[in-house]
């Protein structure tokens, strides 16, 4: 029994075949460049996807598929458990696009295409937001005009929740408690980066809001800023709401200050003496400390922090300087313990540490295949 998930972005799609019942992935891999040469558009990437498994000799029909699941990021409010799709959710994702323009476009593009090219499986979408669709509601609102928020839908709905809910049930299954015993913080930092505070297995707040551009700085986004920016530029530095949308989701972040977005470039220009680089980096970590400090307090107790994704599972230098000097806080990260490398869930801190450090790698392509199994 495997599952096929997909998770169509506007130029790429990522793609696996896996067997929710052991974790196993019997391929997995990427079509970038969507929309340009010779992969046209959503239709060629699928077809392209179909055609590599073939030349590692998979074919579609010998898989064993039971489900095509498919990453949405936004379900707005109303979705937040694995659904089967039908015309009508495909509609209702199209009408979540304006709340997420950059994402949910493609992914039902991806949807209609596997839709048709493998029409008798279910398909069945697994939204980003799902896990935080509970957040209590003074996490949830922004303090704005409360008609307006409530006419436009205008509530901090998190993101990368596949993630951030994998995570926190790994980390407390690596530690052998009960999900709902723990406090737990997990740090989301890949390209795109999220913090959650989780109180006995319930999210109670996370970074990203409205859109996936809230919270920690990131590859390309800026995360916070004081939205006094927005009008600043618009009205005195005659930019369009193009140019600043633009601005904030590609050419911020420790791309914009330090011109680098993937931190193994950014370490090498430090490495070289840059200092845009390294300032780039100093506020990519402050924020993060920041982050970790705030979902102290909304803790109250903190159990665990996990760091995961590309940079939290990588980068030894991050996971040091992000939580160096808390030990008055309660958090002692082992050197020697932080500088192993591995792909296994492992702990990072001392074992006097009241707050145990992890790093765990994510893995939301094997949730998405597991929510689809269950489902069937
Ligand atoms: P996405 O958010 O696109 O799913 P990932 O979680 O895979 O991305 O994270 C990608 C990012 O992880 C890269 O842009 C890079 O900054 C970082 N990264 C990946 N490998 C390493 C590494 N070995 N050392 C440091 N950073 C890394």
């Amino acid at each position: 029994m495997t599952v096929l998930v997909i998770n169509s972005g506007s130029s790429s799609l990522k793609y696996a075949v896996v067997k929710p019942a052991t974790g196993e992935f019997l391929a997995d891999g990427i079509i970038e460049q969507v929309g340009e040469g010779p992969i046209a558009d959503h239709d060629a990437a699928l077809t392209a996807t179909f055609d590599k498994l073939a030349a590692e000799g998979l074919h579609l029909d010998d898989l064993g598929l039971v489900a095509v699941g498919h990453r949405v990021v936004h379900g707005g409010k109303k979705f937040y458990r694995p659904t089967l799709i039908d015309d009508a959710l495909v509609e209702e994702i199209e009408e979540l696009s304006p709340l997420a323009p950059l994402h949910n476009p493609p992914a039902v593009l991806g949807i209609e295409v596997a839709r048709r090219m493998l029409p008798d499986l279910p398909h069945i979408a697994v939204f980003d937001t799902a896990f935080f669709h509970n957040l209590p509601l003074a996490a949830e609102m922004y303090a704005i005009d409360r008609k307006l928020a409530d006419r436009w839908r205008i509530r901090r709905y998190g993101f990368h929740g596949t993630s951030h809910e994998y995570v926190s049930r790994q980390a407390a299954e690596f530690l052998g408690r009960r999900y709902g015993s723990l406090n737990q913080i997990v740090l989301h930092l890949g390209n795109g980066a999220s913090a959650s505070a989780i109180a006995n297995g319930s999210p109670v707040d996370t970074s990203m809001g409205l859109t996936p551009m809230e919270g920690l700085v990131m590859g390309t986004r800026s995360g916070d800023i004081d939205p006094g920016i927005i009008m600043y530029l618009w009205r005195t530095a005659g930019m369009s709401v193009e140019d600043i949308e633009t601005m904030l989701n590609r050419n911020s972040g420790v791309l914009g200050l330090g011109g680098a977005n993937d931190f193994r470039d950014l370490r090498r220009l430090i490495e070289s003496g840059d200092s845009a680089a390294q300032l780039a980096y100093d506020v990519y970590v402050h924020r993060l400390r920041k982050y970790v400090g705030a979902y102290m307090a909304v803790l109250g107790r903190t159990d665990v922090i996990s760091f995961t994704a590309g940079v939290g599972e990588n980068d030894i230098g991050v996971r040091r300087d992000a939580l160096a000097g808390l030990a008055p806080l309660g958090i002692e990260i082992d050197e020697a313990r932080n500088a192993g490398p591995s792909r296994e869930v492992r702990c990072i801190s001392t074992p006097e540490s009241p707050i145990t450090v992890l790093v765990v790698p994510t893995n939301e392509e094997l949730a998405i295949a597991q929510a689809c199994a269950e489902m069937v």
